[in-house]
């Protein structure tokens, strides 16, 4: 009788889920975070909808006032925890695998991922770098999710 080499497909799909719920609930904090930043945007006529295990939040009025900001302190995306907010579908489009790999670092680094974050700026800055670009968790964004860069103040 040949041996039963099936894959046990519960456990590990169990397993699956425990983790990922183990790392949304680490990245909860900012997420919640980014639900409270949504909720407004909603009501001034963004879209949020679930992709993934992310939320995402697009366009909308407050959209269109942050893509009138100066360029220098221009945001087209951000991301906490696990909710996704962009300007607009496009940008979402565009910078979409970006803002997943902060998802999965806010993941890894649970309630501690805003500290190392501004204190990886800092730490560049001191060094007389740029905050933003020479910042170790946006070169591994880059890196993995894109996009190239074109315009410095896509994040
Ligand atoms: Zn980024």
């Amino acid at each position: 009788m040949p041996p039963d080499l099936r894959l046990p497909m519960r456990p590990i799909r169990s397993r699956h889920r425990l983790t990922l719920a183990a790392r949304q609930l680490w990245a909860a904090p900012y997420s919640l975070l980014g639900l409270l930043a949504a909720l407004p945007a909603c009501a001034l006529g963004a879209r949020l909808r679930r992709s993934g295990h992310t939320l995402e939040c697009t366009g909308g009025q407050l959209g269109r006032w942050v893509q009138r900001l100066p360029n220098r302190h221009r945001l087209v995306a951000l991301t906490l925890g696990h909710v996704i907010l962009a300007v607009d579908a496009p940008a979402m489009q565009r910078l979409r695998a970006h803002e997943r790999v902060h998802v999965r670092q806010y993941e890894h680094w649970g309630p501690f991922f805003g500290p190392a974050y501004l204190l990886e700026s800092l730490w560049q800055t001191l060094r007389g770098r740029d905050a933003y670009l020479a910042n170790r968790f946006e070169r591994e964004a880059y890196a993995k999710g894109g996009p190239f860069l074109t315009k410095p103040h896509d994040q």
